[in-house]
């Protein structure tokens, strides 16, 4: 029976991964007991628990999954703490490595209902359809830490390896294939040797895939053309950091982080959870929006289970309330209608009909 294990986390996690769960079931309607849902702890809510932000039985029951269905970690409660006893480098970064997911995918498309929600010109965003791949388990975050007392400094090594670099490569390259084909590869290669490595293997796995147009790009200009003209992108690669910042960056044509959603995968094994975090300042309000959990949900379906007809269904209903009018707090213009985290669940439920 396949399993997804469910780790809402801390903060919005808590609020918005029950309307993801009430989504995926309702769209399995007859099916939903051939899937196993386990719920876990994780984050600063297993810190609380059991003294530990990633806890055993949790991992195990990750590794044990064929998805893992993920809300949020972190907020200021465990701030505190040791930086590798904190919720995002105590579970999220170890969760990912031990996974071995290291392609995050993100998906940023400017629905038409929302075009009035993006914070740039109407023009500028209408029909943008990109997807983001972040390599995720390498770089910076990855590399060697330390400080040193004389002098006083602290560091982080960037490294790659080929074999880093090459499968995510690989893996956007067969996106873009199936997409618009052109993929740009960020990097910084004019100043960073890891990058001028990066580009390297990028020129030479372009060789294996003739019908897609490779272009190469610094990443002050990836932040400018973004913002300046982003319907030029299709498919865009790059490292960890640069990638992480991106993200957020293209998170904002669509209107809302509340609607980004990402799938780390490693071959159909994938961790599926929206792009934003706990978002401790909304917590427990049920303002929160959960549309990005929701088709984090759909991504799963589809990366992991094939269910390519139901996620489909997913994402359409979304595009139903939206067009319906329905918003959530982040979504609304002045004076707009504005309706709850278990609300737009519910609709979204409903308009799967
Ligand atoms: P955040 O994404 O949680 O919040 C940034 C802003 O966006 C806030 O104003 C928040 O209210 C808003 N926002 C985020 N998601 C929203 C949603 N679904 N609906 C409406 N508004 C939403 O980022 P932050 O404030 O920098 O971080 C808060 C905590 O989350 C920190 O502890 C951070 O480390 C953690 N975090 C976790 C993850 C993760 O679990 N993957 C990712 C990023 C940050």
């Amino acid at each position: 029976m396949p399993k997804i294990t469910v780790l809402p986390g801390d903060g919005i996690g808590q609020e918005i991964i029950p309307e993801a769960v009430k989504v995926l079931k309702a769209v399995l309607a007859g099916r939903e007991h051939d899937f196993e849902f386990n719920e876990y702890l994780i984050g600063g809510a297993a810190i609380d628990e059991v003294g530990k932000a990633l806890p055993e039985e949790t991992l195990q029951a990750c590794h044990e999954a064929d998805a893992v269905l993920l809300g949020s970690v972190g907020g200021p409660k465990w701030d505190t703490l040791p930086a590798k006893e904190r919720p995002e480098l105590g579970a999220l970064l170890p969760l990912r490595k031990q996974l071995n997911l290291y392609a995050n995918i993100r998906p940023v498309k400017v629905l038409p209902a929302l075009l009035s929600a993006s914070t740039l010109k109407e023009d500028v965003v209408k029909g943008v359809d990109l997807v983001v791949f972040r390599e995720l388990t390498g770089g910076l975050y990855f590399g060697e830490k330390g400080r040193t007392d004389n002098p006083p400094a602290a560091y982080d090594v960037l490294i790659y390896t080929e074999e880093e670099i090459r499968r995510i490569l690989k893996l956007a390259f067969q996106t873009a294939q199936s997409r618009r084909k052109k993929l740009c590869s960020v990097d910084k290669a004019n100043v960073l040797e890891s990058s001028r490595f990066w580009r390297e293997i990028a020129t030479d796995v372009a060789k294996e895939f003739p019908d897609v147009e490779l272009t190469h790009m610094y990443v002050d200009n990836a932040a400018m053309q973004l913002v300046r003209a982003p319907g030029q992108f299709d498919v865009i690669v790059t490292e960890n950091m640069f990638g992480d910042i991106l993200t957020d960056l293209a998170s904002m044509l669509s209107g809302s982080i509340g609607m980004l959603a990402s799938a780390s995968v490693s071959g159909k094994k994938g961790l599926f959870e929206p792009a934003h975090g706990s978002a401790p300042d909304i917590a427990g309000k049920n303002i929160a929006n959960p549309l990005a959990t929701i088709l984090s949900a759909a991504m799963m379906l589809r990366y992991s289970f094939n269910l390519h007809v139901e996620a489909e269904r997913i994402e359409k209903a979304v595009l139903k309330v939206l067009e319906q009018g329905l918003r959530t707090a982040d979504l609304a213009k002045p004076g707009e209608k504005i309706i709850g985290t278990k609300e737009m669940g519910d609709a979204v439920v409903e308009a799967l009909a």
